[in-house]
């Protein structure tokens, strides 16, 4: 068996926004295990949708639209796959009652075209919308199945992962799903991760793929087989070679984040962390805290911008200030070491560096940044050199400031004379 995915709106067409449903669904079939033959893209039409929806239910088992089941009259979505199907819409009493909870649990009146989202096709199931008001629908005819969800990525998602997903996978019953399991790592330029494993990224079950963000890196590893257990079996000896070779930059896997990490070391082992920072204008105390639960180890963040603050505030002393407009190691331990003073905790974390686009000295050009460490054991600076926007070297300088903790916690969690 295989699907299709349609998506809806002349909005798409025009380039205005980018189709970000067709990659999730694509991506979420391929890992329970339905291979996607054909996309396509329609606008607000109704003789053209109409069309798309006859030939994708002419080729596939499976079809998926998403977008126009709106209110307004160019949200065509649930009239067009009727038509296509030679099925009537019909009021449906369960559904318009789900919206009418939504509208009251947020004191509001439905207005009369709402009424409009509550027609479901003959014979279809609707899917309650937790997120907004228009239901999606499923329909089963001649052994295909067609399911229609709202455009939002935010009531999509939980809909399609909530409804469509178990009803794919109980009504096409031989699927075989892929056992996925991702690797992260950082500190390591994806080059050098492609030398590492590229006899790794050569096998055909399971296969391997690294996938790089700003100053990450994803290794997904998949495998799919009928045989319980088999898939998962093979994923994770595949993973333990990974790991083997490339164990001082792993720090996670899946949901794993190096800021929730390092919040589950420090949380562990009682320890506290306060962050100055320069270059990366906040982003290193944003990222820590935006690890739920936070609030026991992350006590302070201070964006010090000016020489001026970094002298007062954080002891920065005058030398050092001056030399490369206070882009150097020195600064940097200085800050991490003040912040840490300061606000009485374990750890002091900091950065300095030159985000650009203009600016930088002969010695230290735009995108370097400094990221210094102070914890009861004493201290560690490194230097790096990014290229990019602006935004980059933020990013990238934040990435580094937390892959130096995780670190630096990592070995002293090994070593414990270095506690
Ligand atoms: P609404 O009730 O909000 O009108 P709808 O189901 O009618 O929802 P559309 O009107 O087609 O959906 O799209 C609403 C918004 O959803 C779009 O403006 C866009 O922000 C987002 N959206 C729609 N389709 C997609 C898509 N394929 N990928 C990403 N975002 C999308
Ligand atoms: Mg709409």
């Amino acid at each position: 068996m295989h699907a299709e995915i349609l998506s809806v709106g002349t909005e798409l067409l025009l380039g205005e926004i980018v189709d970000t449903n067709a990659q999730y669904i694509s991506a979420r079939l391929k890992e329970i295990g339905v291979s996607v033959y054909r996309r396509q893209t329609v606008g607000d039409n109704r003789s053209r949708l109409t069309g798309a929806f006859r030939e994708a239910l002419g080729r596939a088992s499976l079809v998926i639209a998403t977008g126009g089941l709106g209110p307004t009259d160019d949200d065509l979505t649930a009239a067009c796959l009727a038509e296509a199907l030679g099925l009537p819409l019909e009021f449906h009493e369960g559904a318009w009652e789900d919206m009418l909870e939504w509208f009251a649990l947020r004191g509001r009146e439905p207005s009369p075209g709402d009424r409009k989202q509550a027609m479901i096709i003959k014979g279809g199931i609707p899917f309650r919308n937790k997120v907004g008001t228009a239901p999606g629908q499923a329909v089963f005819k001649d052994g295909k199945l067609a399911c229609i969800l709202p455009g939002p990525p935010r009531e999509m998602i939980p809909m399609f992962e909530e409804h469509v997903v178990p009803l794919i996978k109980s009504t096409f019953m031989d699927l075989v799903p892929l056992y996925i399991k991702n690797l992260k790592l950082t500190g390591l330029p994806e080059v050098r991760v492609g030398e590492i494993i590229k006899d790794l990224m050569e096998s055909a079950s399971p296969t391997v793929a690294p996938y790089v963000s700003r100053g990450e890196i994803r290794i997904r590893i998949a495998a799919g087989s009928k045989e319980p257990g088999e898939a998962k079996r093979m994923v994770d000896g595949m993973a333990r070679e990974i790991r083997s070779r490339l164990k001082e930059y792993i720090y996670g896997e899946d949901d794993d984040t190096l800021e929730s990490v390092v919040g589950e070391i420090m949380t562990r082992r009682g320890l506290s962390i306060a962050v100055a920072e320069s270059v990366t204008g906040g982003l290193v105390a944003h990222k820590l805290t935006n690890v739920p639960g936070s609030s026991r180890y992350f006590k302070m963040g201070m964006v010090a911008y000016s020489p001026a603050i970094k002298a007062t505030c954080l002891g920065v002393p005058d030398e050092a200030l001056r030399k490369d407009e206070a882009v150097n190691a020195e600064t940097a331990v200085s800050m991490a070491l003040g912040v840490k003073s300061l606000a009485g905790t374990k750890i002091g974390l900091a950065t300095t560096g030159f985000a650009g686009p203009t600016g930088g000295t002969d010695k230290e050009p735009v995108g370097t940044v400094y990221v210094a460490v102070a914890d009861e054991s004493g201290t560690e600076v490194e230097r790096f050199v990014y290229s990019g926007s602006r935004i980059d070297v933020k990013e990238y300088g934040a990435v580094r400031a937390l892959y130096v903790l995780w670190r630096r916690l990592s070995r002293s969690g090994k070593n414990p004379e270095l506690k």
